[in-house]
């Protein structure tokens, strides 16, 4: 392959099988690397372990500028939720490029429509109570917003959050995150942030029994919030993710999250699901708590909003809780209008399309396949919700860390073509974010490339099934 990037999209999108060549960063890659190691900051973090430069991208599937094709099975981290470069969403986002682009908070007829389409996609208890908010373009900016309303909606000042979880890495937002190492070389942090036990039962924080604790887990929140010698004051609020994503790939359990609600309810205390990753039909539902029988106070989201990767970032709150001043939470980037036409368009494929069926049925096939992994003594779980899923590895008995080995796998899978991201703790977890729109072949592919690369990094024989 020379080093000029030809453009090959519909060639790309047609394609049926990854194609690794060579070594990994190819040629073309690596000077590309280079330069990016010379001149970006010592924070960069994807390079270290996708070794090659994108040059373009269609449906599943990435190419680098030395021609090598993956299988995309990161998705820009839960963005591209209808795969890259959607044609139609390329063609909202180019329609409405030439019309008008930024635009503050200010009322514009693309924002109009993304509002009553993401208002339209909540259930019909909650659209006529919640109040939509533009945010700077992150999920961090955006859970912010949601920690702040609820301090000034209830006057406190503590955050409840859990352990385990991940809300963003600027500062407020890094201190609701359970991430120790990334808190650690900041001082002065923000302060009032009280941690409680997820149920996180692969690694019980209480040693109990999944099948007999009756998630008691939770009663420790309860107790704490309702003990006058609990030590703990009365939040502005609980924040949680119904799945816990960069740390493992956790589903709550359902009683948890019930229990959760019933008691922030009857305590007065703002609930607020932070469905950055889980949101816009990743579960299977448009959102995550919808498959929890409860309704949030406040809902952040971000990441697929608008399917393409256009930044765009929301609140959305019962109104009681409007009681910002104006201007109360500013920013420039609150009215990009490209993602507002991608992400009407987005909503609209997704209902076209059945979408959601697709992330149930793809799911369903993903465990199905993967039940020979997740039966296996080196493997603690195979576990996720809809395309949100993961395997997380057991330490092995060759004196490797966990963390070695589920790197060993990440690479092995990259040089068979597939896109695989880590997460948990101790980066034990192999996470999975394919595009929504991800086929049946493609994650038949996908699992045939991981059951490999986890046999092959453990020291066995490839299956023959592969
Ligand atoms: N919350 C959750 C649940 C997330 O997964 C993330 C990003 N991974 C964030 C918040 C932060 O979003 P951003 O990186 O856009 O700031």
């Amino acid at each position: 392959m020379n080093a000029t990037v030809t453009p090959i999209t519909p060639a790309l999108r047609d394609t049926t099988a990854p194609r690794v060549g060579g070594p990994l960063p190819g040629p073309r890659s690596e000077e590309l690397l280079a330069r990016q190691r010379e001149r970006e900051s010592n924070a960069r973090a994807y390079p270290r372990h996708f070794p090659f430069a994108v040059a373009e991208g269609a449906g599943s599937w990435v190419r680098d500028v030395d021609g090598n094709v993956f299988l995309d099975f990161l998705s820009g981290a839960g963005v591209l939720s209808l795969g890259h470069n959607h044609p139609e969403l390329v063609a909202a986002a180019v329609e409405q490029m030439g019309t008008f682009t930024h635009g503050l908070d200010m009322a514009t007829p693309a924002k109009d429509a993304f509002t009553e389409a993401q208002l339209a996609m909540l259930p019909a208890g909650m659209r006529d109570r919640m109040r939509i908010q533009f945010c700077g373009p992150t999920g961090a900016n955006a859970v912010d917003a949601a920690i702040k309303l609820c301090k000034t909606a209830t006057g406190r000042g503590d955050i409840v959050s859990f352990q385990g979880g991940f809300h963003g890495s600027t500062h407020a937002a890094m201190a609701m995150t359970g991430l120790v190492a990334q808190k650690r070389p900041i001082q002065n942090g923000m302060p009032g942030v009280q941690f409680f036990p997820f149920s996180s039962c692969s690694r019980c924080p209480l040693a109990l029994d999944p099948a007999s604790c009756q998630t008691n887990c939770v009663a420790l929140l309860e107790r704490a919030l309702n003990d006058a010698n609990g030590g703990v004051a009365l939040p502005a609020a609980v924040i949680m993710e119904l799945v816990q994503g960069e740390g493992g790939v956790i589903p709550a359990r359902r009683e948890f999250v019930q229990r959760v609600r019933a008691l922030t309810r009857e305590l007065g205390v703002p609930l607020i699901v932070d469905e950055v990753q889980t949101g816009c039909g990743r579960t299977g539902t448009w959102w995550a708590f919808e498959q929890y029988g409860i309704e949030p106070d406040v809902v952040v989201a971000s990441k697929a909003l608008s399917g393409m990767g256009q930044p765009v970032a929301i609140i959305m709150y019962d109104e009681s809780l409007d009681v910002w001043a104006p201007g109360a939470h500013s920013g420039t980037f609150r009215g990009n209008q490209l993602a507002f036409a991608a992400g009407v368009e987005t909503i609209r494929i997704v209902e076209r399309d059945d979408v959601l069926a697709n992330v149930r049925e793809r799911s369903a096939q993903v465990f199905a396949r993967l039940a020979e992994l997740a039966a296996d003594p080196a493997v603690v779980e195979v576990r996720g919700l809809g395309l949100m899923l993961g395997i997380e590895l057991a330490p092995p008995a060759d004196g490797r860390s966990v963390t070695a080995l589920a790197q060993d796998v990440q690479a092995r899978a990259l040089r068979a073509g597939l896109i695989v991201e880590l997460g948990g703790r101790d980066d034990c977890v192999v996470r999975m974010l394919p595009p929504l729109t991800v086929t049946a072949e493609q994650i038949d592919l996908a699992c045939s490339i991981l059951v490999d690369a986890v046999r092959a990094a453990l020291g066995r024989e490839a299956s023959a099934a592969a």
